[in-house]
């Protein structure tokens, strides 16, 4: 089924009104007529199966038929992902982190990265791919995406697991985490040149536990997304909904 985001203010107990661009994808891009079936998002947690009853100049009305809040997670993954400069690398990371439910993904600019263009312009296009992907995967509420900021001047949460995988950490497998469902947990990736030293000793001094990933060196997109999904399965976020 089709899915569209929508704004709650367009939302009366029996329609919803689709306007702007998602109206326009609805009607010129994909075709659908009235009758349609679609699933609609408020974009927080709200899901609204619904039926297209009548398509005018600049907005699609869906009659609703069905109606579900999705619950939190109770054990939500930051992503804090280094920039990556060369080609789509973060790109393909924002559709791989959305896909496997990460809950809020902080991009970091640590001393290997190189600046990649204007903040705001990286930040408009991530959110793009992020709504696109929660689209394609029927996520409906969004991932969180914040502005790049510099690694040293981040604080993190005391109540959060923070995990750094580190491809010079010999002595701790992912396995030895222990790491369990009712916890929110900050996992941090390094760019394509690592991390400094300074930067491996300044994230423990914050609380950070190194772990390995393996005896081989991952790139870092596949770093990134590895080890989203084996926190995401320790914490039971990939399990199906009851
Ligand atoms: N510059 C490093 C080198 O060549 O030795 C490699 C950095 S790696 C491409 C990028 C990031 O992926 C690292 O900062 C780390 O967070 C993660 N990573 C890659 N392989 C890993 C492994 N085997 N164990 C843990 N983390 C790994």
């Amino acid at each position: 089924m089709r899915r569209f985001f929508y704004n709650p203010a367009q939302d009366t107990t029996e329609y919803v009104l689709i306007t702007g661009a998602e109206a326009h994808h609805l009607k010129t891009v994909l075709r659908m007529h009235v009758g349609a079936k679609a699933e609609l998002y408020d974009g927080a947690g709200s899901l609204i199966c619904g039926e297209i009853e009548q398509i005018s100049a600049n907005s699609v009305s869906f009659r609703i038929l069905s109606r579900r809040q999705e619950q939190e997670s109770c054990s939500p993954l930051t992503l804090v992902q280094a920039l990556l400069n060369k080609g789509k690398k973060m790109d393909t990371v924002v559709q791989k982190a959305t896909e496997l439910g990460v809950h809020s993904f902080v991009p970091v600019i640590t001393r290997y990265c190189e600046p990649q263009g204007k903040d705001s312009q990286l930040l408009q296009r991530w959110q793009r791919i992020m709504l696109e992907a929660c689209k394609q995967c029927g996520r409906p509420v969004p991932m969180q995406i914040s502005l790049p900021q510099p690694l040293h001047e981040l604080t993190f949460p005391a109540v959060s697991r923070k995990i750094m995988p580190w491809e010079n950490e010999t002595t701790c497998p992912f396995a030895a985490l222990g790491l369990t469902a009712g916890q929110p947990v900050t996992l941090l990736i390094g760019p394509e040149g690592g991390f400094h030293i300074d930067e491996v000793e300044h994230a423990q001094a914050s609380g950070f536990t190194t772990v390995s990933l393996g005896p081989r060196i991952l790139r870092a997109e596949t770093a990134s997304i590895v080890a989203a999904a084996l926190v995401q399965n320790a914490l039971h976020n990939l399990d199906p909904l009851p």
